[in-house]
């Protein structure tokens, strides 16, 4: 049977993000819209308070059973039911929060126990830290099995070269997991993953990328030029490529990195459709006359809007709940994905709409509608997230999309 309430635990959560959101997040949104970067004396109080709210401490990580068990655990319902309060906070600040980031489901999923405590025990240092994700490049964006970026094996490690773009905490990041092709013309099969270190000579990340929303969190482009990954910094160890050309070990944690990220992302965009909504129903209610055509208008406007969040709400829980209990949710992750990242931006836009010069520059909704836009664009666009589903729906058939 289906069930829909949350645990005590769940509850909690959900209330201490939302308090969090609201009285730390909010206040500062704007100030660091304009500054560009989130203040470094907020992210040092936050992170001296102990405070664990990136996405990623809550021990997500894909789904799929390992060797036909079943180990239920709830780190994926907790990370969207605490992304969605902290996105209505502020979607940007949500993303520079201190913490493994992107990084995190890779290095938890594929890494070794070493790996594991070496890189994921930093983040309870007294100086916020973050970790990254770098897969994209000039040349492969959607078609992700078209990465540049070359490995070369030498004694006692791989030597990597190559450009990557649009990192997501990349210049920051203490680490970052860097997908790298040992044999371009293997495809997916020649696909590796390293953790390469910030201060590793010949990685360095010359711009960061100026942007029409999300302003306060840092993209970066990074470019490894001869640099050196010791062999301890392959993620997972040798043993984990050994069947590559048959499996493709790289590619496929590229992949499942997303099917517990899509539902986080999911989760951020439904945060910020709320926040537009109940702002915007909140101006409607006090200031629209209460009889009349355009209140009609507006009312019916603002139910359709209450309806689709809730919609894609669903959607993204039963995504995260899947991973949760263990059950392959690709198809799952990328549909919340394409419908709650289109839902939030037809959400802010209407809100818009309703607000008339309200919602003109400089205000927070104006804000909001700038930094949803990348919502079915980063963790795959929308064509892409169809494009998993399409290939789910026509397996059973053999026909190949
Ligand atoms: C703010 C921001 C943060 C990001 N953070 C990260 C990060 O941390 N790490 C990281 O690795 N990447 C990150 N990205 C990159 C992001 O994931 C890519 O931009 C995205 O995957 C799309 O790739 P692309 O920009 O190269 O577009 P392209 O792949 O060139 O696509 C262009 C258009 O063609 C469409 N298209 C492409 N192929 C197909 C197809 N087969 N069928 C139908 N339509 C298709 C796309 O849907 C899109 O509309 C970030 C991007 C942004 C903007």
């Amino acid at each position: 049977m289906i069930d829909f309430e949350l645990s005590e635990q769940q509850n909690q959560i959900k209330e201490m993000t939302h308090w969090f959101a609201e009285n730390e997040i909010r206040p500062i949104a704007m100030e660091a819209e304009k500054l560009g970067d989130v203040p470094y004396e907020w992210l040092q109080k936050i992170n001296s308070m102990g405070i664990q709210l990136n996405t990623s401490s809550f021990g997500g990580g894909s789904g799929e059973s390992k060797g036909g068990k079943k180990k239920e655990r709830e780190g994926n319902r907790m990370g969207v039911l605490a992304t969605e309060e902290m996105a209505w906070g502020d979607p940007a600040i949500t993303l520079s929060l201190p913490g493994a980031g992107l990084g995190g489901p890779p290095v938890q999923s594929s890494g070794t126990p070493e790996q594991q405590e070496r890189f994921l025990s930093i983040f309870t240092a007294d100086e916020p830290r973050w970790g990254a994700y770098a897969l994209t490049e000039p040349e492969a964006g959607s078609d992700a099995s078209g990465v540049q970026t070359t490995a070369k094996k030498v004694d006692g490690g791989y030597v990597l070269n190559g450009q990557k773009i649009f990192i997501t905490n990349g210049a920051r990041a203490s680490w970052v997991v860097v997908f790298a092709t040992v044999d371009a013309s293997l495809g997916k099969a020649g696909q590796r993953a390293f953790v390469v270190e910030k201060g590793m000579k010949g990685f360095s990340s010359p711009k960061k990328v100026e942007k029409m929303g999300l302003r306060a969190n840092e993209t970066a482009e990074l470019v490894l030029e001869d640099c050196f990954v010791p062999d301890e910094n392959l993620l997972g160890g040798e043993e984990l490529y050994q069947e590559s050309d048959t499996k493709p070990s790289g590619f496929r944690v590229a992949m499942k990195t997303f099917d517990s990220t899509r539902p986080i992302v999911a989760s951020m965009a439904i945060g910020i459709a709320r926040a537009a909504y109940e702002y915007t129903l909140d101006i409607v209610r006090k200031e629209y006359p209460k009889s009349g055509r355009l209140f009609h208008l507006a009312s019916e406007t603002l139910a359709t809007l209450e309806q689709n969040i809730q919609a894609a709400r669903l959607l993204t829980w039963e995504a995260a709940w899947k991973a949760d209990v263990g059950e392959a949710n690709a198809k799952e992750a990328a549909m919340c994905k394409a419908y709650a990242g289109q839902m939030a931006l037809d959400v802010c836009e209407r809100c818009l709409e309703l607000l008339g010069p309200a919602g003109l520059d400089g205000h927070i909704v104006e804000k909001w509608y700038r930094d949803v836009k990348v919502f079915d664009i980063f963790e795959g666009t929308n064509q892409v997230q169809h494009l998993v589903v399409a290939r789910r729906q026509y397996a059973p058939y053999g026909v190949k999309v």
